[in-house]
């Protein structure tokens, strides 16, 4: 009976054991798929991912990896790594010529220094990948000593950037162009935006308003350039008048179409010009015209002093003969459209060649040069032309004068050659130096030639010297 107790109390105990190991059993099973859904979740969730993953345990062996990163380096054969360490799949890509981030020749050393920074860098390296794209890599060591590796598609990104750097780089090649040609050339140039401000001006514009003015210019606008400039009394022609000045300075504005000439305050010649831009910025040139402009201006005065010299003689600073000439002319056309009188004197020096004879001829010279202002002085009215006829002879043309007037004049060159009392020792007329003049009047006719005008006076200048000289004889006709 004892026995038969003790048999069953042990079957209790065998059954409830097998019921406890049952139920053990059946919990581990129970754990065990719970964590092969959990990592079945785990592994569908990182291959879902858009970067490439990879996990390496604390001995930095590949534990998972997933399908991006497959994709993104589709011959390197990772799923079938795990299980290998880093470095050898480092050596397995060395192999396969696919470690292409390492410089043709250094891989080894590309390979050490890979593995020595191996997830101690917080900051995304920036990887080359398989095609010509690029990747951020991430690299981080967890607490347990395993190294997640994310990487991230970048092409896009790296691409947009190199296409924005390039853009700015050319951008900067193109300004350091523009900043070169300007400063290359021999003209000041500036530069203003639609608002008027100063964007950029070359060397040759600093020695000129307003750009001489000191400071930061870029960004000023180009009337308060010029109001620092005329508060500083740099440009010249505005002294004085500064804000009038200043108001049609800036009413121009754009609108100088042809060059202007200026003055700079050191006595240079400059030429302006304004130039609006289909972009509307305004650009501004200033060249240095002195060299032209002192040319034009000498040969202007050169021109002047042929054209004197031309009209001129020389001895006497009288009008010359080719002068008398043309005045004849156009005084006897005058004379024959007005009907007005026209009078003429020819003046000859009584015995001349006497005189240079005695006092030598360089006296006489200059005698002739005295009597010649004497004459000069003589003709008073405006259009009156005192000129030397040649030789010891002058001549003296009176548009408008009578006989009467005519007759003062030549009285008066009498007089006031008497009055000058220049000694003529060897004159057997006087103890000095007389003339004789002709005088002939008329009123021109078209059908008569302003020669016999002369031709009359003459005439009249021979009878004079026919009858004793130092006298005057008048014709009218
Ligand atoms: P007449 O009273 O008849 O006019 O006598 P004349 O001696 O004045 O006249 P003639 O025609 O015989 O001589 C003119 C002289 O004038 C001769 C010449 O030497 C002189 N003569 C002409 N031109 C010049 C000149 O440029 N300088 C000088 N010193 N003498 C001149
Ligand atoms: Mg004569
Ligand atoms: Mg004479």
């Amino acid at each position: 009976m004892a026995s038969l107790a003790l048999g069953l109390v042990g079957l209790v105990l065998v059954l409830a054991l097998g019921f406890v190991l049952w139920r053990r059993t059946s919990r581990l099973e129970a754990e065990h798929q719970r964590a092969q859904a959990a990592y079945a979740c785990l592994r569908e969730a990182i291959d879902e991912m858009p970067a490439a993953i990879e996990l390496y345990d604390a001995q930095d062996r590949l534990v998972i990896c997933n399908q991006r990163m497959e994709q993104l380096y589709p011959d390197s054969a990772r799923t079938a790594g795990v299980g290998l360490r880093y470095e050898e799949l480092l050596r397995r890509a060395q192999q396969q010529g696919m470690l292409i981030d390492a410089p043709v020749g250094q891989e080894e050393e590309w390979i050490a220094l890979r593995l020595a920074g191996r997830g101690r860098s917080n900051a995304p390296q920036l990887r080359r990948l398989p095609g010509g794209g690029w990747a951020h890599l991430y690299e981080a060591r967890t607490t347990s000593g395993c190294i997640v590796a994310v990487r991230v598609d970048v092409t896009e990104s790296v691409h947009q950037r190199q296409v924005l750097s390039a853009a700015r780089a050319e951008a900067h090649s193109a300004h350091v162009r523009l900043r070169e040609a300007i400063d290359a050339m021999p003209a000041g140039v500036a530069i203003y935006d639609e608002a008027d401000r100063l964007v950029m001006y070359n060397r040759e514009a600093v020695d000129m308003p307003p750009y001489g003015v000191g400071g930061e210019l870029i960004g000023q606008t180009y009337e308060a350039l010029l109001r620092r400039s005329l508060a500083q009394g740099d440009i010249a022609e505005a002294l004085g008048r500064e804000d009038e000045w200043l108001r049609q300075r800036l009413a121009a504005r754009g609108l100088l179409k042809v060059p202007v000439l200026r003055r700079s305050k050191d006595g240079r010649w400059m030429h302006y010009y304004e130039t609006r831009a289909p972009s509307g910025n305004l650009i501004m040139v200033r060249l240095d015209v002195t060299d032209l402009v002192e040319k034009s201006l000498e040969l202007e005065r050169a021109n002047e002093l042929l054209s004197r010299l031309s009209t001129t003689d020389s001895l006497t600073g009288l009008a010359n003969r080719r002068q008398f000439d043309q005045s004849l002319q156009t005084e006897w056309l005058r004379s024959a459209r007005n009907q007005q009188p026209i009078s003429l004197l020819m003046i000859d020096v009584d015995f001349f060649k006497r005189y240079n004879d005695h006092y030598g001829h360089l006296t006489g010279d200059a005698c002739l040069r005295q009597i010649a202002g004497i004459l000069f002085d003589c003709a008073q009215r405006s259009g009156e032309v005192v000129a030397r006829y040649g030789g010891e002879e002058f001549a003296m043309l009176l548009p408008g004068a009578d006989v009467e007037a005519a007759r003062v004049v030549a009285q008066r060159c009498m007089d006031e050659l008497s009055k000058a009392a220049i000694p003529h020792a060897n004159s057997p007329v006087a103890p000095w130096l007389t003339i004789s003049i002709g005088v002939a009047t008329a009123v021109a006719d078209q059908n008569l030639l302003p020669e016999s005008l002369v031709a009359c006076a003459d005439a009249a200048l021979y009878r004079t010297k026919g009858s004793g000289r130092a006298r005057f004889e008048v014709v009218s006709t």
